[in-house]
């Protein structure tokens, strides 16, 4: 894993767009990004994802390209992009993140790289482009990639159904059920409008 800052995150999108591009629209969706915890412990990285954000909101890669296909959201990896926090171990409903909950930081770095990806990839930050893995094991941006034929009811597994996935459904303790997605999209635009990205 290699640290990176803000402006290393917008040089290597703006190398990816064409390449991850193309490989969205052989699906029929634009871009899309994915918001993950791990489900590990704080500072344990997965290279799975594309970025992991430490417990203290240090970014890290696991590759130079990000159009380079990777295994974190099922059946959507394709043309896609996967951000995950290092948190979330043992965390059992929206009101226990178990003891190694998403830390203030790590928000605050996945909704920086929000509006940085939205700049460079020119995808504006809204559910069709910026989910988190809840919304989109729920299907929540209306794209179903096939889930149905591998035996999930209603073509679903997320919080409002099987519930075997449901990252950032919330991003604190208590807060909200599925305020999570929102909560980090508005912090992202709330960068953009602030210069970042
Ligand atoms: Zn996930």
């Amino acid at each position: 894993m290699k640290q990176v800052i803000l402006a290393d995150i917008k040089q290597m999108a703006i190398q990816a767009k064409p390449a991850l591009l193309q490989a969205a629209q052989r699906y029929g969706w634009p871009i899309k990004v994915y918001l993950h915890w791990t489900a590990g412990h704080y500072d344990q990285y997965f290279s799975d994802y594309h970025f992991n954000i430490g417990k203290d909101g240090s970014v890290f890669v696991s590759t130079n390209d990000l159009s380079e296909k990777k295994n974190h959201t099922y059946f959507r990896n394709s043309g896609a992009v996967g951000i995950a926090a290092a948190c979330a171990y043992n965390a059992h409903s929206c009101g226990d993140l178990g003891p190694e909950p998403p830390t203030d930081v790590q928000i605050e770095a996945i909704a920086q790289i929000i509006a940085v990806l939205s700049k460079a990839l020119n995808i504006p930050i809204d559910i069709e482009h910026f989910m988190t893995h809840a919304e989109a094991a729920d299907n929540m941006d209306g794209c179903d990639p096939g889930y149905e034929e591998n035996g999930y009811p209603q073509g679903k597994y997320g919080p409002q159904n099987s519930v075997e996935r449901w990252d950032l459904w919330v991003v604190k303790a208590g807060d909200k059920p599925g305020t999570g997605g929102d909560i980090l999209r508005g912090k992202g635009i709330w960068y953009q409008q602030n210069g970042v990205g």
